[in-house]
Parts: structure tokens; C-alpha cells; sequence
């Protein structure tokens, strides 16, 4: 089982975007898909929403983004996730081939599959004239006449690219009214070879050996069309939860997961990115966003979960991760207090980078140094030990990264924790005793 920092779950845009700020970071870190890198991308014939490229087909940019994450040292393996679970401090992802790996995190960016209708004869004539992507499978209907069921964007863009084939293209849909972006309606709606057919379900596909005609209803009666192909673009099914088996993941009644703003999902060291995150738009911009994103905290995490295990070994390592999450990392320039004698005390800090001096005023006013502390080592814990006010100042005495955790998550912290009490509790006393003479 290789132990690496970062696994991404994922080749589509989001996943190779996480790839590639992963790999820039120095990241140890490996990206797993099932088939070949570019997801939807593959699916998609022209991409007019990318900024800086006004024409460029699905597949192109799939492979420059692949080129380029490939550039910066990013390790792709073709093989397929089968599970993911926690177990201590790591995430350990299990592939179809049986073989395991882990890592500190995991970003989960493995989109979603076509929802079906579900009408008789979609199965049986799937891949002989039923389809779910116009871009693999348009050119096998030269000059036929064809359908395309659905009214958003897929429809529409998917519905674009098969008018180059098409002798007659129907569209097929639901309602009236079209959800798919305006310009997208305007262009395939004002060609001569296209038929809107509304508001219309799809009832049943027959034919013989191949498809011949749909069946739909409309206003209550039947409607039989002759066509030899049939693309279904009804909207998808995020798959992304389906991989955490052993243990619940939060996710919407649609099944996207759900996550906060810097793409955590609900278990510890889980982000989701993507078409298989709940969000309001799947959008190709939007999932390399929500890659960036994730990657940026994943590092810090990262971070955070080691200078944790540093700071309290005794910390039973399944509860690491939850530490982590919730230490919040403070910057402080030279000379700045973190906390003043006498204040309520609310904070524990760890040092992560630079130096702090921890200071006491004697009666006469005077202020006496009584510690200097660097990487590694924390403050804070007296007070939030016996609830007394704060017993000395702490000033940073060179630009420094702190580790704060507030006063509920150290409770949770010395509750699971008697060993880390015992030892917080023993360092307390020493300082205290120290500070007294
Ligand atoms: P979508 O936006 O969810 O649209 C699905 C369409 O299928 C809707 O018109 C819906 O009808 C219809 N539908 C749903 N269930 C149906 C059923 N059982 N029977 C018949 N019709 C049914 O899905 P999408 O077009 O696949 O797009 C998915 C996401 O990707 C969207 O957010 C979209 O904006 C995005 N996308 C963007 C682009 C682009 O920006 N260029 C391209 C492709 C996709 P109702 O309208 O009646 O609900």
C-alpha cells in the first residue's frame, strides 16, 4: 500500500486541475481514473465558455489539460476506485484491481453518469441507435433522422453537433419552455432541419435490429416518429457518494454531495470538486474552481493534521483529523500579542513557523521574560485548564505562523484524550511552578 499526501479521485477538468496545483505544490500525490483523462470533456464536441480559447473541441482541451498537469509532474493511473474509507488518520482508497493506497486526503472528482428514461426499449437498443453522447456516436447517422430528448444545455449543445449529421433533428422535450441557455436555444431552434416537438414524453423506442421510431405522448395521445437514433440528455447522477461505503458522507436529496465553501465534504480530510458536488452551476470554470480550492486547503490540512500529531501524541489518531479541521492558522507580525495577562482565556495555540516570549509583570510593573518558544511547541493551555484568567502575555518576537484551537474544540481535545490531559496538565504545573520563582 503506498502512502502518499493527496489522491485525487477523477480525470475530468476538476480532477486534472487538482492534479496540477497538487503536483506544482510538491505534493506526494496520485490521480486515479477509470477510463482516459478529460470526463465530460470527451463527451462534448464545442466548448465556447472557456475563457481564452473561443472554439475549442471537448477532447483538445482535455488533453492540453492533461499535457499540461502531466508537466508539472503529475503521476495518472488508469485504474478504477472501487471504495474509500477513513482509517486513522489516513483515507485509504481501495481500487477495482483489489490493491490499496492512502493518503492524508482525498479530492473526490468523479462526476456522474446520463440519467436514463426508463422507457421500454432504451436498454435493449442501447448502443444500436439509443445513445448518451452525440460526440462518440453522431457520425454513425449520416443523412437519418434523429431525436434528441431533453431541454437544458447538454441537449442543446449535443443537439448542435448532431444537426452536422442529422437530416432531421427532433427535439424532444418534456415542457415548453426550455431550460438551456438562450443562445444555445436561439441557434439550434432557428434551423430549418430542426423540429421542437413539445411538450412530448417519451413512451417507448422500437424497431428491429436497430432503432426505427420513438413513441411519445402528447396532450394525451400517442405519437409514433420515425427516427433512426435517439440521444438521451435528461441530466445526470452524481456518483461521488457511492464510493464511501463504510461510513456516511452528507449529500443533498439528489445524491450531490455536499460541501463548504473550501469544498470539505462532511468526513475530515474529503473534499468533492465538480459535477458531483451539490452547486449551483456544472460548468467547466466552476469545477477547475472548486479543484483550486480544494487543493489550497487540502495543503493546509495537510499541514495542520501533522503539526497535530506532533503536538499531542498521545491524541488517538482516528481523532487527528478532526483536530485538524478545526485549528485555524493565525499570522502575527514581530512584536504583535497573541494573548495579554489577565484576559479571559479562549485560545490554545500551537507555534508552526518563528519565535514567541512569554512575559509576566512583576508588582512594581516591571515585565519579566519567562520563556521563548519556537516550532513545535503551544501556550494557552493554563487557562483553559483550570479557567482562570490568562497568566502571562505571549508576544511574537519574529514574524510567526500560529495554530489556534478554541476554547470547545480543546475541551473535545482533553475529553477524548486522558493522556493528552496528563500531559497538558503535567507541562501547566511546570510552567506555573517556573513562573513563581
Ligand atoms: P439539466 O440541465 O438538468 O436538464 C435536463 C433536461 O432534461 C431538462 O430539460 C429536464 O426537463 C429534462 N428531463 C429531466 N428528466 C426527464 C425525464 N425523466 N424525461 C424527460 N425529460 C426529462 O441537465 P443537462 O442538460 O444534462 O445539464 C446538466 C448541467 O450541466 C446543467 O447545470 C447545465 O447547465 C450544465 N451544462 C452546461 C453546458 C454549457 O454551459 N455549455 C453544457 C452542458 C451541460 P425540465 O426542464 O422539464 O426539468
Amino acid at each position: 500500500m503506498s502512502d502518499l499526501d493527496l489522491i485525487i479521485i477523477g480525470g475530468g477538468p476538476a480532477g486534472m486541475t487538482a492534479g496540477l496545483y497538487a503536483a506544482r505544490a510538491n505534493m506526494r500525490v496520485v490521480l486515479f481514473e477509470t477510463k482516459g483523462t478529460g470526463g465530460e470533456l470527451n463527451n462534448t464536441d464545442l466548448i465556447e465558455d472557456w475563457p481564452g480559447e473561443e472554439s475549442i473541441t471537448g477532447s483538445e482541451l482535455g488533453e492540453k489539460m492533461r499535457k499540461h498537469a502531466e508537466k508539472f509532474g503529475l503521476h495518472i493511473e488508469i485504474k478504477g476506485v472501487k471504495r474509500v474509507w477513513s482509517e486513522a488518520d489516513r483515507k485509504v482508497v481501495e481500487l477495482e484491481d483489489g490493491t490499496r493506497h492512502s493518503a492524508y486526503a482525498v479530492i473526490v472528482a468523479v462526476g456522474g453518469e446520463p440519467i436514463k428514461l426508463g422507457v421500454p426499449g432504451e436498454q435493449e437498443y442501447h448502443g444500436r441507435g439509443v445513445s448518451y453522447c452525440a460526440v462518440c456516436d453522431g457520425a454513425f447517422f449520416k443523412d437519418m433522422d434523429l431525436a434528441v430528448v431533453g431541454g437544458g444545455d447538454s441537449a442543446f449543445q449535443e443537439g448542435l453537433f448532431l444537426t452536422r449529421f442529422a437530416r432531421k433533428l427532433y427535439v424532444v422535450h418534456r415542457r415548453n419552455e426550455f431550460r438551456a441557455q438562450s443562445i444555445l436555444r436561439d441557434r439550434l431552434l432557428g434551423m430549418d432541419k430542426v423540429q421542437p416537438v413539445t411538450p412530448a414524453v417519451v413512451r417507448r423506442i422500437g424497431g428491429n435490429a436497430e432503432v426505427k421510431w420513438i413513441e411519445v405522448e402528447r396532450e394525451g395521445k400517442p405519437e409514433k416518429i420515425a427516427v433512426a437514433g435517439v440521444f438521451v440528455f435528461i441530466g445526470f447522477r452524481p456518483v461521488g457518494r457511492y464510493l464511501f461505503t463504510e461510513e456516511h458522507i452528507d449529500h443533498d436529496p439528489n445524491g450531490y454531495i455536499i460541501t463548504d465553501q473550501y469544498m470539505r465534504a462532511s468526513i475530515p480530510g474529503v473534499y468533492a470538486v465538480g459535477d458531483t458536488r451539490a452547486q449551483l452551476a456544472k460548468q467547466i470554470t466552476t469545477a477547475v474552481g472548486d479543484a483550486t480550492t480544494a487543493v489550497l486547503h487540502a495543503e493546509r490540512y495537510i499541514e495542520d493534521l501533522k503539526h497535530a500529531e506532533k503536538a499531542f501524541p498521545a491524541v488517538p489518531k482516528e481523532e487527528i483529523p478532526r483536530v485538524a479541521e478545526r485549528m485555524e492558522p493565525v499570522r502575527v507580525m514581530a512584536g504583535q500579542t497573541i494573548v495579554r495577562e489577565g484576559s479571559d482565556s479562549d485560545s490554545f495555540y500551537i507555534v508552526v513557523r518563528g519565535r514567541v516570549g512569554v512575559y509576566k509583570r512583576d508588582a512594581d510593573g516591571s515585565e519579566r521574560e519567562l520563556n521563548r518558544l519556537g516550532p513545535g511547541e503551544f501556550f494557552g493551555e493554563i487557562g483553559l485548564l483550570t479557567g482562570a484568567p490568562r497568566v502571562a502575555t505571549v508576544r511574537a518576537l519574529e514574524p510567526s505562523e500560529l495554530l489556534r484551537l478554541d476554547k470547545a474544540a480543546f475541551g473535545e481535545l482533553v475529553s477524548v484524550s486522558s493522556a493528552t490531559r496528563d500531559q497538558l496538565d503535567r507541562v501547566a504545573r511546570e510552567r506555573l511552578t517556573a513562573n513563581s520563582r
